[in-house]
Order: C-alpha cells, then structure tokens, then sequence
C-alpha cells in the first residue's frame, strides 16, 4: 500500500473553488491582526446586539470557513460536498454559555433532532455533545467533588436524565454518539457517568465513545484500567482520543489553587501520551473502538502505519479519523481519498451564539508555531499549483 501523502493539495482542495480558496487565504491571513482576534468576537457580539448589519459579513466569511450553517437544514450543502468526497460530517450543535434550565432542555431537543438526521442520513456518521451544553457547569463540579446539595441533587438528575435519554436515542437509531472531554474540574463525573452507559449499551458494538485528553498525565493509566474493565465485564469502549483544549485553563486553576497541574509538562510528552493511548486502543481493538480527533499529521500517520502493519482493513469501522470543519482539509481529504473512515465535525447554531467557538478557532489559527503557517502554506501552494506554478 502506498503511504498517504497530507501535502497533496489538489485533494485536500478539490471541493473548493479558486475564489473559496482565496477568501480562505484572506481569512487566515486576518488572523495574524492579534488586536482583531482579540477583540473580534465581542465587538461582533456587541455589533450584532446593536442589530448593526453585520451579520451578512460575519455568515459570509468566518461562520462559512468553520460553520456549516445556523440550522442542520443550512448545514446540509457543507455536508453534500464533504461526502462526495468521502469525508463524513458530525452535526455539533456549538451553543455555548447560557447556564439557564430552558436553554438545556432546548440544546436537548436540538440534540435529538441532529441523531434522528444522522440516523436518517449516511452523510452523518456520528453525533456529538457537551454534557455543559445540557446541564450546569457548577453542577457537575459539585457532582464531581461529591458536595451535591439536596436542591443541587435535582438539576444533575435532569442533567442525567438527558445524557441518559440521548445515549438510548443513539444506540435505538445505530448512531455513533461522541461525548465530548471538558475541564479537569468536571471530568471525573462524566467519565462515570460514560462508562456506565457504555457498561450498558456497547455490549455487542461500539456506540457510546467517551473522549480522553492526553495532554492529561493520568490518561495513559486511566485507559489502561477502563480496558481491564471492559475485558472483564464483557463491554467494549469507544474512545475518541484528542490532545486538550484546556490547557492554559487547567495550568491556571491549578496554580491558583494550589494543587498539581493535570497536563503533561511539555508538548512532546503530550504527543508521546497521545501515540501511547493510541497504540494501546489499537493493540487492544478487540475491545476499544477509536476516534482519533485530530490535526497533528504525525499522529494520523501512526495510526495508518498501525493498521497497515497489522493488516487492518483501511474501512474497518472501529477506526475513525476526525478534524475541525474548516481545518486541516490537507489530512481530512487525502486520507478520504485513500480510502479510510473519515469525518469532521460541523459545527452549527445561531451566529450569535456559536461566536465563542469562532473566536477559539480564530484564537488557534492565530499563533504563528500553530495551525495558521501550516493552512496558509498549503493553501498558497495549492492556489500556484492552480495557476501552473508549481511551489
Ligand atoms: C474532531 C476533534 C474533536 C475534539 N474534541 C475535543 C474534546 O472533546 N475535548 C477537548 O478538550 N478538545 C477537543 N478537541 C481539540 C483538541 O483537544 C486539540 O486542542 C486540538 O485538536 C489541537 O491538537 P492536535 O492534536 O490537533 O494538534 P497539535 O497541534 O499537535 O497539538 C496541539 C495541542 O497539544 C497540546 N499542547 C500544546 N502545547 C503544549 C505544552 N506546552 N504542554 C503540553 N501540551 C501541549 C495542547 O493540547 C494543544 O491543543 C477536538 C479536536 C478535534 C479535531
């Protein structure tokens, strides 16, 4: 087999046009104005707030980069021209922010409504959620630390409850449900209340996934444990294996508290924890299924090499790779091409409300050792390569 190349600009680009990729070239070039990314997102929201006509500038240039739309409807043109390349989309409903009963029960509704479209629509090969987006974040801290009051009791059992009733949705419509990883503080409860529902529900295949950080220095072990448990009791896990999108939160807590921090001491012990849990799953796929969620190139080399050594089918279903809609085209699309599980998350909501995670995407995009120089860069290359200058 021949190895994937993540350089191949003409597949990573085919789905856009010369001026997609130019307005894409514009917009990342935007994110080296540090003042503009700063403020950016709120002087938007305050824009927005003042019903300034913005908002057909804001839909027709970052949301369209990393959005797929303000409804599941609107996202199903991105959708469309993702799967006619191969690659799969995760409707990710990314409201975030308002701590309110009525917004939780309504994230829920919205939440069903994206597995039932999943369940109905091949191009959807897994759903996604928050447990902050359907329950309160000081809740889950309290549960978390054990200091649930009785009145507190009741919150996390709605909480629960529509954890629980989505995970029941997913496996009676056979979609694959991520959940994803939050902050340290928060963790710990989730981890349970995941592994119970996989403990229940991934008896004969994989449906449930629960979402390990590795830039946590406990992960490797913590992984460890859960397959003896799952060899044991006779479940299998789903795990979606990222780096952390916590880290200078986690640092800063723990600082400021006192305590140990939680993450890995440098980037390359984050990396080496990262590729240890991934040749774990691996080497364990009799009872782990993976979702490798990331745009490190090394990374989804390994595993592309794990499988070829082992004779691995390339389609085998336990094994998914996943990127950010509007990121890492380069990785998404060539290992499409070559034939593996791919799929990316497609974050939708209101603009209004899906700012927070535009400004993070613009806040990571932004540093000059990240993401930015690498997009550019391929972008560049693939607009000479267009023109028949070859870079
Ligand atoms: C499909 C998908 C789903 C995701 N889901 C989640 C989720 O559920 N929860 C979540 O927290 N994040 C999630 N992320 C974000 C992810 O955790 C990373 O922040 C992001 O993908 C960048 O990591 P990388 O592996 O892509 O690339 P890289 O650029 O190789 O790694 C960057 C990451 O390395 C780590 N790192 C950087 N510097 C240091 C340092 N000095 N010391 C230690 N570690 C360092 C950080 O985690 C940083 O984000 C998801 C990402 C993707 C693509």
């Amino acid at each position: 087999m021949t190895q994937v190349s993540f350089d191949n600009t003409e597949v990573a680009f085919k789905h856009k046009s010369d001026a997609k990729l130019k307005q894409a070239k514009w917009l990342f070039s935007l994110f080296n104005y540090k003042w503009l990314v700063r403020f950016g997102p709120g002087l938007t929201a305050f824009g927005l707030k003042l019903r300034l006509p913005i908002k057909g500038l804001v839909k027709q240039t970052i949301f369209e980069q990393f959005c797929g739309g303000e409804t599941i409807e609107e996202c199903n043109q991105a959708g469309d021209v993702l799967y006619k390349n191969g690659v799969g989309s995760i409707l990710d409903y990314s409201v975030e922010g308002v701590e309110e009963e009525a917004t939780f029960q309504s994230n829920f509704e919205e939440l069903k409504r994206a597995i039932l479209t999943a369940k109905s629509d091949v191009k959807f090969p897994f759903a996604v959620f928050k447990c902050t987006g359907i329950g309160k974040f000081d809740i889950l801290e309290k549960a978390s630390n054990g200091s649930l009051s009785d009145a507190d009791q009741a919150s996390f059992d709605m909480m629960k409850n529509r954890l629980e009733q989505l995970c029941q949705i997913a496996v009676d419509s056979k979609v694959r449900l991520l959940i994803d990883a939050e902050e340290t503080w928060i963790q710990d409860i989730i981890d349970a209340l995941v592994m119970d529902l996989m403990r229940k529900h991934n008896t004969h295949e994989v449906c449930i996934y629960n979402t390990l950080q590795m830039y946590r220095h406990d992960r490797v072990a913590y992984l460890k444990k859960s397959i003896e448990e799952a060899k044991s009791q006779g479940f299998q896990l789903g795990y979606k294996l990222v780096r952390g999108a916590y880290m200078e939160k986690e640092r800063e807590r723990a600082e400021e508290m006192g305590y140990a921090s939680p993450i890995q001491p440098n980037k390359e012990s984050t990396d080496a924890g990262f590729d240890e849990a991934l040749t774990i799953c691996f080497n364990n796929r009799d009872v782990v299924a993976t979702c490798l969620g990331t745009h490190n190139e090394s990374s989804s080399k390994l595993l592309t090499e794990l499988m070829e050594k082992e004779g691995v089918a390339i389609t085998d279903d336990r094994f998914w790779f996943a990127q950010l809609y509007g990121m890492s085209d380069n990785i998404s699309f060539n290992l499409a091409n070559a034939g593996y599980n791919v799929a990316k998350y497609l974050p939708y909501g209101p603009i209004q409300a899906v700012l927070p995670y535009l400004g993070r995407r613009a806040q990571e995009n932004s540093s000059v050792a990240g993401q930015v120089g690498r997009e550019m860069s391929l972008i560049v290359k693939e607009l000479k390569r267009r023109k028949g200058v070859d870079s």
